[in-house]
């Protein structure tokens, strides 16, 4: 069982950046590289294709293998990332938010740590209230705007289509990253369809893959019976699962479920094994 290990990311940085370190550590390139070195050790490195492939049963995967992604569209998969998976042959996946692609917009959990540094509470406001953001930054006198220019914390179009011709695939992460659980089925239904087709017209994706922002905790059979016809495979975070006749597959988190890449594995594997002994 678990022959087939899928694993995310957000991004790699030795840098302080300041809209993700009030939410958690990224790893430091010399952590990545570690990590990188323990699951070739054990694993082998297959794209998004031969999961797909994998799922639909038409080319088994029979060696354990993982699959590498990145959530939200970060610059440094570009920047840091690509030379080093380039260098070790390693294919990857980068799910983006249709709205911050190229800086157009701020994802609200960031917008939320640049004002945490002034207002601890700002990091508690949600996707349904996410314009208090807005208005705690106009107080504040900080400027988002300024911010997405300055800092480019989000892939441009051109650099998406430079690492797609380097090997990588590019799969949608909704349009600007709601907690599911707090959306009426109709609206995950649209930001799941709008941002997979964003994908499909801007890089010519013959797949639709899609990545649910934050978890897939809380939503219904409903929502994927609707949108499958147009979606070939969705991602969690639920660690070594499948599910949806296996249409949806768990990841690891590789940031915060344990300390280094062997640690996050061992974790996943027991939780597994725990959880198809249980039920
Ligand atoms: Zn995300």
């Amino acid at each position: 069982m678990f022959k087939l290990l899928p694993v995310f990311y957000h991004t790699v940085s030795d840098e302080y950046l300041p809209h993700i370190c009030p939410l958690y550590k990224p790893k430091t390139i010399r952590e990545f590289e570690a990590d990188l070195e323990f699951l070739l050790k054990h694993f082998r490195p297959v794209s998004m294709e031969e999961v797909r492939l994998h799922t639909t049963g038409e080319k088994r995967i029979s060696r354990p293998a993982f699959h590498l992604s990145f959530d939200d569209g970060l610059r440094e998969v570009y920047t840091v990332v690509l030379p080093i998976l380039e260098r070790k042959g390693i294919p990857a996946t980068v799910f983006v938010n249709s709205a911050f692609v190229d800086n157009r917009d701020l994802f609200f959990r960031y917008k939320a740590a640049l004002l945490a540094g002034f207002m601890p509470e700002a990091l508690k406001i949600n996707y349904l209230n996410r314009e208090k953001l807005d208005e705690v930054a106009l107080n504040l006198g900080v400027d988002f705007n300024d911010f997405l220019q300055k800092q480019q914390p989000y892939l441009t179009t051109g650099e998406l289509k430079t690492l797609q011709q380097k090997g990588f695939s590019i799969g949608s992460h909704s349009i600007d990253h709601p907690l599911y659980s707090l959306l009426s089925e109709e609206e995950q239904v649209r930001q799941t369809l709008q941002s997979c087709a964003y994908v499909q017209n801007t890089f010519a994706e013959k797949q639709a893959y899609f990545a649910f922002p934050f978890t897939e905790a809380g939503v219904s059979d409903g929502f994927f019976q609707k949108i499958f016809p147009a979606v070939d495979l969705t991602f969690g975070i639920s660690g070594l699962r499948t599910a949806q006749n296996g249409r949806h597959l768990g990841r690891i988190d590789m940031e915060t479920y344990g300390k280094n890449a062997k640690q996050s594995v061992y974790k996943a594997y027991i939780k597994g094994f725990l959880k198809k002994w249980i039920y």
